[in-house]
């Protein structure tokens, strides 16, 4: 039978805007050595500001054009900046075989060209001879008809509280603390400096979050528990693999809040280590 402080714990949480699905999440909060953070919109703000517009043999108008058509359908952060900065009504009817490609970008056709917005690994995987830009920021390149057209720089923020997040954990004698994202080595470096994480793999797939995941997961006890954290866009298979996986519940989608095991209504990465607090206090009252 499950102790009824476990609850009290739970009800604690949840007053304190931390949602815990099951007292076995408490229990395994206690013993975390290991947390694990996404990047974009968990440790960033999510929201992008267009930084810089590089057209290639076209006007930069048009290229926003081509950028915006195809992150009309997409509700990836990128996307909703590239279209608050384009501001010009879209003609959904226009666009043509909608693809999302997870961590790589879009694919689209529009008045019967082929578009393509995203990474450098979606110009590579569409075989596209693009040229390299040399940015600080997230860099959505753009082809047509298979012809490179330039690029879109956007730029995130970190939260407030994401600094005073990781030094919490620390202070609470967390063994490591690791990001992992989708972005670019430049932008995943930055972050990681500014926030003091110790360890950070960039350029990932989902799956290849998971892959890492397990990775950090070899010759493990019992009691050195893994958290991930993230906001669930692209991330719900490692949320679901984490042995608590914690998802943001204001900028998380519908996925992640079923995929995660805890939900954080405010999105604040310091509820990360109020959570471990307050799992360590209510085992204390069992015993
Ligand atoms: P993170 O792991 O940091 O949360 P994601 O996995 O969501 O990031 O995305 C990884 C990368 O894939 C982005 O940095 C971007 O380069 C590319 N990407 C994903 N979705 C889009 C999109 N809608 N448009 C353009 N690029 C995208
Ligand atoms: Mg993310």
């Amino acid at each position: 039978s499950i102790p009824l402080t476990f609850f009290s714990g739970i009800g604690f949480a949840s007053k304190k805007g931390i949602l815990v699905k099951g007292s076995n999440y408490i229990e395994a909060l206690r013993y975390v050595d290991t947390v694990v953070f996404d990047k974009t919109g968990t440790l960033t703000k999510g929201v992008f500001n267009v930084t810089k517009v590089k057209p290639v043999g076209i006007s930069e108008e048009k290229l926003l054009e081509y950028a915006a058509f195809a992150e009309a359908n997409s509700n990836h952060p990128i996307a909703k900046s590239i279209l608050s900065y384009y501001k010009k009504d879209i003609d959904l009817n226009k666009i043509e075989n909608y693809e999302e490609i997870a961590a790589h970008g879009i694919r689209i056709k529009y008045n019967d060209e082929l578009i393509l917005a995203g990474n450098e690994k979606l110009m590579k995987k569409e075989n596209i001879f693009y040229s390299q830009a040399k940015e600080v920021g997230t860099v959505v390149y753009i082809s047509v008809n298979k012809i490179y057209r330039g690029y879109v720089v956007i730029s995130d923020e970190i939260k407030e509280d994401s600094k005073d997040a990781i030094k919490k954990l620390k202070l609470a004698g967390i063994k490591q603390v690791v990001m992992l994202t989708g972005d670019n080595d430049k932008v995943a470096q930055n972050v990681a400096n500014e926030l003091g994480i110790d360890k950070v793999y960039a350029n990932l797939l989902p799956n290849e979050k998971v892959n890492k995941l397990e990775e950090l997961y070899e010759g493990r006890t019992e009691k050195e528990k893994v958290i991930f954290v993230g906001d669930g866009i692209n991330d719900a298979p490692v949320l679901a693999r984490a042995d608590v996986g914690i998802a943001m519940g204001g900028l998380g989608s519908d996925a992640a809040i079923e995929a995660a095991d805890v939900v954080l209504m405010t999105d604040e990465p310091s509820k990360i280590a109020k959570s471990i607090e307050i799992a360590t206090k209510t085992n204390k009252i069992v015993m």
